[in-house]
């Protein structure tokens, strides 16, 4: 407007009609002066009339320019039209760049608000809903286009919610447990006339204290009882000095048992603490599986004892990943075997190669089957859980610690490989881990 406003004071635009109005008296003066009065003013009435035409077809165009900016295009002009009409025409050009500029800042806002975590609700003062980003719909389960301009309360019919807006206080913001999930939900004034409603979800952080308290309680109750048993046995060492040998000597070794307890149930939590921590990348390296799992079966027939039958077959290429974890994660679910199968069962060991068109299929193959006591159904999805037992006296009595499973989960999830398991009481238990092609070593 400004630009405009200033070329119109500018003398391009009052310069023009001076000199039109200097010919039409010139003109008119030298027809008077060599043909008389009469022509004279008839000549400045021509002209007169002629000029009027004119700016009146210019003031027509200019209308339907306005009227249909887009679609009629302005004259050039002449005299102090030219001025006006370039104004215009800048106007215009500047009016479509900052609407251009305009409609790019609106798209990048709801790109980021379509992108952002947290539920964003704009409301008017009687909190009426105006705007919501997706999230906000996910949250509080509403929908813009249906819910739109009706009273959020209306819409999210949660007692706590509908306590913490009447109150009025939205200085603190509330937790709601809503649609099986806990979210901060805060009230911000913005403007005179709205009010922003920002919700943010923190059930997975809700879920990873939980279970960080979990994990404390069931460590400190699994290290309690072993030590319970350590401390009760150096009372009785303090004061009864008087028993005998073999009774003391019975004692130590109960003790050292508790003590070898305790170092089991630690080693395990520092290797889950450390397969947990992302800032412990898996040392990839060339597994030689023959050598692993020969490995494995001689420690399995000296855990068993010989009161297993175990077999091993290898018929499968050796992989690339950690030899380490490996080792720990097939040992696990070896040792389980021979610990859950009664004696003179029979433990089958396989490292197979699964040739199939079906991509989810196709693989390598870690299997462990065992004749043994079997898992109840009910059991299986939460076999991995850190401390989940089943039968939790004979996960002691064979020297379980109930992160065994735990520790092969994250091993496998580290190597992008699946645990599965089958299971009939009484009958059996099959665990395999299944790799995928891509673990498989070039030969
Ligand atoms: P634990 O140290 O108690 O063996 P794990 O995490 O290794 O802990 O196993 C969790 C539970 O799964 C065990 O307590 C046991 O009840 C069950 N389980 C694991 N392997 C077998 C198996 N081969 N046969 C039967 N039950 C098993």
């Amino acid at each position: 407007m400004k630009v405009f406003l200033s070329s119109l004071s500018s003398l391009s635009f009052w310069l023009p009609p001076l000199i039109r109005f200097i010919c039409i008296l010139f003109s008119a003066g030298l027809t008077y002066f060599f043909i008389g009065p009469r022509a004279g003013l008839s000549v400045a009435l021509a002209i007169l009339l002629f000029i009027v035409i004119q700016q009146l077809s210019y003031l027509y165009k200019l209308d339907a320019w306005l009227k249909h900016p887009g679609s009629t295009r302005l004259p050039n002009g002449w005299g102090a039209w030219t001025p006006v009409f370039s104004s215009l025409y800048r106007l215009r050009r500047d009016d479509g760049k900052n609407q251009a500029e305009l409609s790019e800042w609106l798209a990048r806002f709801r790109q980021a608000m379509h992108l952002l975590p947290d539920g964003v609700v704009i409301m008017d003062t009687l909190l009426c809903l105006e705007w919501c980003n997706p999230a906000a719909e996910k949250h509080l389960g509403i929908k813009l286009e249906k819910d739109q301009n009706m009273r959020v309360t209306n819409v999210v019919r949660h007692p706590d919610f509908i306590q913490y807006i009447s109150t009025g206080d939205y200085k603190e913001p509330c937790t709601l447990a809503l649609r099986e999930r806990t979210l901060i939900v805060q009230i911000i004034p913005f403007e005179n006339r709205r009010q922003i409603l920002v919700t943010h979800d923190v059930t997975e952080a809700k879920q990873i204290e939980m279970m960080r308290r979990d994990f404390i309680a069931n460590a400190s109750h699994e290290l309690r009882t072993p030590l319970t048993v350590i401390n009760g046995f150096l009372e009785i060492a303090s004061t009864h000095p008087e028993l005998d040998e073999v009774t003391r000597m019975n004692h130590l070794t109960l003790m050292t048992e508790q003590g070898q307890r305790m170092q089991h149930l630690v080693d395990d939590m520092l290797t889950l603490t450390r397969l947990e921590s992302i800032d412990y990348p898996v040392r990839s390296e060339q597994v030689d599986i023959p050598k692993l799992l020969d490995q494995i079966l001689r420690e399995a027939q000296a855990l068993s004892g010989g009161k297993h039958e175990i077999s091993l077959h290898i018929d499968g290429p050796n992989i690339h990943g950690s030899m380490e974890e490996l080792r720990s994660a097939f040992g696990n679910l070896v040792s389980n075997a021979v610990r859950y199968t009664p004696e003179g069962g029979k433990i089958d060991l396989r490292w197979q190669i699964v040739n199939t068109a079906d991509q989810n299929k196709a693989g390598l193959q870690f299997i462990v089957q065992d004749n043994g006591i079997g898992i109840s159904p009910e059991h299986i999805s939460r076999l991995t859980e850190r401390f989940y037992r089943v039968d939790k006296s004979r996960s002691r009595e064979t020297k379980g610690t109930g992160l065994g499973l735990a520790i092969v989960k994250h091993v496998l999830l580290r190597h992008h490989a699946a645990l599965n398991i089958c299971s009939q009481p009484g009958k059996g238990s099959t665990f395999s881990a299944h790799f995928p092609m891509s673990a498989k070593l070039a030969s």
